[in-house]
C-alpha cells in the first residue's frame, strides 16, 4: 500500500518559486484500496514518498475467478477529501495531483445499437499515439516534475501511460478542468490532447490504477522528470483559459447534423433549436422559461444543489442514458447552466455523449420539433 507517512501536519508551504526547499512541500491526494471501494484514504506526503509510492509495482487484490483483475488494483485520485466522505464528484474540496491519462483512444460506432436508437461504441487506437519519450521532452524543458509510467493495458502497438504532476497548492474542484487546459498549455502539452482522456482527466473524482504489470504484459516503464511544483495561477486568471473540448468524432458531427441545423460557429445545433420545439398541444415552447430541472427529474435524473457560476447557476445531474456510458456507470457527470432570459445549457461528460445537449432532452421528454 501506500507509504505511511508519520509527520506532523505542516501548512502548505509558499509556491516553489518562493519556497527555499520546493521539493519538501507537502501534496495531498487520496488513494483507494481497489477500483470497487468509495472510501478514499487520504495521503499527505513528500514529492519523494509519493515517487517512491510510484516506483513499486502493485498487484490486484484477491478477487473472484472471471473478474477483471485490473478493477482490484490500489489506485491513486488527485482529489482532496473531508474525513468521513465517500467518493463522489460533490465531496471534492479540492485537487493537488493532475494526473494525466493518455490513452490514445477514440471511441467508433461497433455496428450495434442500444434501445434509444444510438450506436453502441468501441475503443480503437487513434493514428500516430503519443509515447512516453514525447511527453518527458517538453515536462522537461518547463522543469515540471513529473512522474511517468505505462499502465496495465499498455501493449508495444498500443502505448498508454499516466502523466503525474504535482501542483505546489491545492485547486478548488470547480476549476478543475480550467486547471487542464492551464497545464497543458504551461507544459506545451496542447498538440497531444487529442491523444489523452479528456473527460476522464476533467473528472475530478476519477481514479488512476497504481503501476502494475499485467500477467503476459510488458514491464512498467517508467520516468522521472525533475523539477518544481507547478503553481498553478489564482482561480480568476484559471478561469481566462476556458476549458478544453475534445473535438467531436466524424459520427457525432454526423450524428447532429441529421436531427438539427448545426450552427457552424460552435458545431452545436443547440443554437438552433428554441423556435422549433413545440408542446405535444403544438404551442410553441419558450425555451428561455422551461424548467429543465423538473424535466431531469422527470426523466429519472437526480439534479445536484444550484451552485452561482458566473451569470448562470450550475448544477450536476445524472444522465438519463447512463446505460450507454463505460461500465453503465450512474455518475453525475452531466451539468446544467441556468441563467435567466437564456437558453439553458445541458451537456453529458462522457465522450460517448459529448454530441447530446438540451435537444435530446427535450425529444426524449415528449417535446416535439
Ligand atoms: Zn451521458
Amino acid at each position: 500500500m501506500f507509504y505511511q507517512d508519520n509527520s506532523p501536519t505542516y501548512p502548505i508551504l509558499l509556491p516553489a518559486s518562493a519556497a527555499p526547499f520546493p521539493a519538501r512541500q507537502l501534496i495531498r491526494a487520496s488513494h483507494f484500496s481497489t477500483a470497487l471501494s468509495n472510501r478514499p484514504q487520504s495521503w499527505r506526503g513528500t514529492l519523494e514518498t509519493l515517487w517512491a509510492s510510484l516506483d513499486k509495482d502493485r498487484k490486484p487484490a484477491r478477487h473472484p475467478e472471471g473478474a477483471d483483475p485490473k478493477k482490484y488494483l490500489p489506485a491513486l485520485s488527485g482529489a482532496i477529501y473531508e474525513p468521513g466522505q465517500t467518493r463522489g464528484k460533490s465531496n471534492v474540496s479540492g485537487l493537488q495531483l493532475l494526473i494525466l491519462d493518455v490513452d490514445n483512444a477514440m471511441e467508433v460506432p461497433a455496428g450495434e445499437y442500444h434501445p434509444s436508437g444510438r450506436p453502441k461504441l468501441a475503443k480503437v487506437r487513434i493514428e500516430c499515439p503519443a509515447t512516453i519519450a514525447d511527453f518527458r521532452e517538453p515536462l522537461s524543458r518547463q522543469g515540471i516534475a513529473a512522474y511517468l509510467y505505462s499502465t496495465w493495458s499498455s501493449t508495444e502497438q498500443w502505448p498508454r501511460f499516466r502523466a503525474v504532476i504535482p501542483l505546489a497548492v491545492p485547486v478548488p474542484a470547480d476549476y478543475w478542468p480550467n486547471l487542464v487546459a492551464w497545464t497543458l498549455t504551461k507544459a506545451n502539452l496542447l498538440r497531444w490532447t487529442r491523444c489523452i482522456d479528456l473527460p476522464c482527466v476533467q473528472d475530478v473524482a476519477r481514479l488512476n490504477f497504481l503501476p502494475a504489470q499485467r500477467p503476459g504484459g510488458p514491464q512498467v516503464e517508467r520516468c522521472i522528470i525533475p523539477g518544481d511544483l507547478l503553481v498553478p495561477p489564482e482561480p480568476a486568471e484559471l478561469l481566462l483559459h476556458g476549458v478544453l473540448k475534445r473535438e467531436l468524432a466524424p459520427w457525432q458531427v454526423q450524428a447532429l447534423e441529421e436531427t438539427l441545423p448545426v450552427c457552424p460557429a460552435v458545431r452545436s445545433g443547440k443554437c438552433s433549436f428554441a423556435k422549433r420545439f413545440r408542446t405535444r398541444d403544438g404551442q410553441p415552447v419558450d425555451v428561455r422559461r422551461l424548467d429543465v430541472i423538473r424535466i431531469l427529474v422527470n426523466l429519472g435524473c437526480s439534479v445536484g444543489p444550484g451552485r452561482p457560476w458566473g451569470p448562470c447557476t450550475k448544477y450536476r445531474t445524472t444522465c438519463p442514458w447512463h446505460s450507454e456510458h463505460t461500465n453503465g456507470l450512474d455518475d453525475d457527470s452531466a451539468v446544467l447552466f441556468v441563467e435567466p432570459g437564456r437558453w439553458p445549457r445541458w451537456h453529458c461528460s462522457h465522450a460517448c455523449h459529448a454530441h447530446l445537449g438540451l435537444v435530446d432532452i427535450l425529444e426524449t421528454a415528449g417535446f416535439q420539433s
